[in-house]
């Protein structure tokens, strides 16, 4: 029993109220219609009519232990209490063991953690860690990626959000990273895939000049982009380049860090330490905006004797850091982590196939963990994708209506372009999780009868 109140009134209040006022991101103001919500649980959120969704979503891809865990909102509550704010200069208690804890998960020697209150902002300080230490000016980053939407991440950026927002990509240059299923380099094999994605990126590299290039940032799986996980050996491959021409190497973990791919960072599938990784989303579950950058030895040595000119008033704030805390410690009592793994392995993966066996509109099935993308298609030999690259409008209706009837059936769906990306919180249930897939079938036939 889910104490969420059925007020279809308050719903039209809150919603007229929203119209009125809000200024909503990445939206024309007068042509949405955004759903008022009532409350949240789990995996599950609550409308003011009483319409139950399961969060196929995880939101933006960041409650990775799902909707109002007890254990950190007590967490919040319990901070509050003791000291809710204080500056980033100061040492407290929660700050510290925040970092700790954050040290000790991510790989190698990032040892040393430089908080954020979100993604895009901890994009923006690596960036200029990287840019600081090496003397060089150039990031190289893919197509196909997103990093955030502040002015240097929203450059690095590698999709079309860019576009509105580019001015010029002073010091930014794009190269292709590896997707077999589109792959740019006329592969076959995910061998082949690698082995050419590696050689692009060198020979442009050769052509931009490796002394004018700070570093390289690439998500470690692309997530946002269609949840592209990368080849055996391309992760180690780009590390080799780095370490070759002196370039820093950043891993945006942002979406799929903090337990997502099934590991606490995905880097971990492939043993590969960057000499930066950022993070946000699931460190909290989103509870309290937060993000950060976990620094090598070698990097922070840079600014040993040297103050580093990056931070803002509410950088590490403690509602955050206690938040962090309780989220990691959550993880690790119920085996959130590994409950991602063996859902992604046992459930989500098969039963996904199984869809894309019995779906004509289904191109491609790829992922890991609870990190998954259904590529929706008009053809399956073509590969044409279900609507034009960035369609609106009348040309994007096909997937408007799967998505339609997702939520018809009671399921919260992230839908991208021609993709649905099938991202519950990593602590779904096994049932939970078959829900999800009966209700993507439905909406799947919906297509396939067009
Ligand atoms: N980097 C990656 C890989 C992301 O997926 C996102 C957000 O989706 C960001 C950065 C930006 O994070 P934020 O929206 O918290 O600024």
């Amino acid at each position: 029993p889910v104490d969420v109140p059925v007020d279809p009134e308050r719903g039209a209040a809150v919603k007229a109220a929203d119209r009125a006022h809000v200024f909503h991101s990445w939206s024309a103001q007068a042509v949405i219609d955004p759903l008022a919500v009532a409350g949240a649980r789990g995996s599950y959120f609550w409308d003011y009519e009483g319409n139950r969704y399961l969060d196929f979503s995880s939101q933006l891809v960041n409650t990775n232990i799902g909707h109002q865990h007890p254990k950190v909102v007590a967490a919040i509550q319990e901070q509050a209490g003791k000291l809710a704010t204080f500056a980033p200069a100061f040492a407290i208690d929660v700050r510290s063991e925040a970092a700790r804890l954050i040290a000790e998960l991510t790989p190698g020697d990032l040892n040393k953690i430089f908080f954020t209150n979100g993604g895009a902002e901890a994009v923006e300080n690596a960036v200029r860690m990287a840019r600081l230490h090496t003397g060089r000016h150039k990031v190289l980053s893919t197509y196909r990626s997103y990093h955030g939407a502040t002015a240097a991440a929203i450059n690095l950026t590698g999709d079309p959000r860019r576009w509105a927002s580019d001015t010029g990509s002073a010091g930014v240059v794009h190269f292709w990273g590896p997707f077999l299923y589109r792959s740019q380099f006329h592969a076959s094999t995910e061998a082949e895939e690698c082995e050419r994605a590696l050689r692009h990126l060198e020979e442009l590299i050769a052509f931009e000049g490796p002394q004018t290039i700070a570093a390289i940032i690439l998500e470690t799986v692309p997530g946002t982009a269609g949840i592209m996980v990368p080849p055996p050996g391309y992760l180690a491959g780009v590390r080799e380049i780095c370490d070759r021409y002196g370039i820093v190497f950043i891993l945006d973990e942002v979406m799929a860090g903090f337990g997502r791919t099934g590991k606490w960072f995905a880097a971990d599938h492939w043993g590969v330490t960057p000499d930066l990784m950022t993070f946000a989303k699931g460190v909290n579950s989103g509870y309290v905006p937060l993000g950060g950058v976990a620094i090598s030895e070698r990097i922070a040595e840079t600014f040993a004797h040297r103050p580093y000119p990056g931070g803002l008033t509410y950088s590490g704030h403690p509602l955050a850091c206690a938040s962090a805390i309780a989220t990691i410690s959550a993880m690790r009592d119920e085996r959130i982590v590994e409950n991602a793994a063996e859902i992604g392995e046992r459930v989500l993966g098969p039963g996904l196939r199984e869809l894309a066996a019995r779906h004509e509109c289904v191109g491609e099935v790829r992922g890991m963990g609870v990190f998954w993308a259904l590529e929706l298609v008009r053809d399956r030999s073509t590969r044409e994708p279900l609507v034009p690259y960035n369609a609106s409008g009348a040309d994007a209706a096909p997937m408007a209506r799967f998505a339609a009837a997702c939520r018809q059936g009671g399921l919260w769906p992230f839908v991208n372009m021609n993709r649905t990306h099938v991202v519950p919180p990593c602590n779904v249930s096994e049932a939970e999780a078959k829900e999800g897939l009966a209700v993507l079938d439905a909406a799947l036939s919906v297509v396939d009868g067009g």
